[in-house]
């Protein structure tokens, strides 16, 4: 990644406008050719005993309409730099994308002359079906895992640890929008960062630390317990180099919560936490400041439980946590809901 995230978002922000031109090109260009065509295009159904055009024309257009409805999941909840780089651009391409796909459902219910006639047309659309088909109907199959997550009865119920706009980044059941999924031990860990009023989680460059939000928030207990461990002797790291390895968490609270529970709080700040190895800690109670210490590339809060009480123990396994209350942005508008999960990208308010 770049050095900074301001360029990365510029970077990327290209990069996504450079895409949406070509595919727009590509798609107006194949709006002209076709009106240009028009008078040797055939309705499909009368095309004769042609069934293997037919036949690969309907598995093409399944294929499209898996990806119609895999593009917004893509975009919004499984890209991991949606909240990196501006809007527009990205929902531009996905403007551009629905556009082609549209367009292409609907031609393939005609049928090109050449098409038919053609051997080398006719072997590139039969190459060009298999592939998209089989892409999209392979990416539709992972999509569900998106949303899915271990049931009320089986997660753990808290309250969130964090006052204010928060945006869930690496967060979720799943690998391809939680890295933590990786490891048994933080399966379901969630990485949290704090949005300004323009939703932004860093102001100017997010060169340093104090660029982001999320630096110097307080953290609040999830829920009743008692502290069993902590770390609090490491300095924070700087943005995007120096991650430490060695102590992942940083500076670090362990709450026991209950028999083979417990919840890790990590990469607080130096010297913030307040309370100390042996404390019972009630919901809501105040027990450090965010920071940006351990391995972490920038500062975010991370959470997760265990049924071990050492940070990734390999004999440790990850248990499943839901919140009891909040207001979430998943997609499009605010809903509240109840005793629910984060994924990647999901904005949640908390007072
Ligand atoms: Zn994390």
């Amino acid at each position: 990644m770049e050095e900074n995230f301001r360029q990365f978002g510029q970077t990327y922000s290209e990069g996504l406008w450079i895409a949406t031109a070509s595919f727009l090109i590509l798609g107006l260009v194949r709006t002209y050719l076709v009106i240009k065509n028009r008078n040797t295009r055939k309705w499909i159904f009368n095309i004769g005993p042609e069934w293997f055009v037919i036949a690969m024309k309907a598995v093409f257009a399944i294929g499209l309409v898996f990806f119609l409805f895999d593009l917004p999941v893509w975009f919004l909840n499984v890209a991991q730099y949606r909240n990196v780089a501006p809007k527009l651009p990205q929902n531009a391409l996905i403007f551009v994308l629905y556009f082609i796909t549209i367009q292409e459902l609907i031609l393939s219910f005609t049928v090109s002359e050449s098409l038919i006639q053609q051997f080398i047309k006719r072997m590139f659309f039969f190459l060009l079906a298999v592939f998209c088909t089989t892409s999209f109907i392979l990416a539709a199959a992972i999509v569900p895992g998106t949303f899915q997550y271990p049931s009320v009865d089986d997660s753990e119920l808290l309250e969130l640890p964090v006052k204010g706009d928060y945006l869930a980044m690496h967060s979720g059941a799943a690998k391809w929008i939680n890295y933590h999924c990786n490891y048994p031990p933080q399966l379901y860990a969630i990485d949290l960062v704090k949005l300004n009023q323009e939703g932004d989680f860093f102001q100017n460059d997010g060169t340093d630390t104090t660029d982001f939000f999320t630096f110097g928030e307080r953290v609040f207990a999830p829920t009743n317990g008692r502290i069993y461990s902590l770390e609090d002797g490491f300095e924070n790291q700087k943005v995007m180099h120096g991650e430490d390895t060695i102590h992942p968490g940083g500076n670090l609270l362990v709450i026991e919560i209950g028999v083979n529970k417990f919840l890790f709080l990590a990469h607080l700040q130096k010297g913030s936490i307040k309370v100390n190895i042996g404390d019972s800690v009630q919901t809501g109670q105040l027990l450090a400041i965010a920071g940006n210490s351990g391995n972490t590339s920038f500062p975010h809060l991370h959470m997760h439980i265990q049924n071990l009480p050492t940070i990734n123990d390999t004999l440790a396994q990850g248990l499943p946590f839901r919140f009891k209350k909040m207001e979430r942005k998943r997609y499009f508008g605010w809903q509240s809901v109840e005793n629910d999960f984060l994924i990647r990208n999901d904005k949640f308010k908390s007072n």
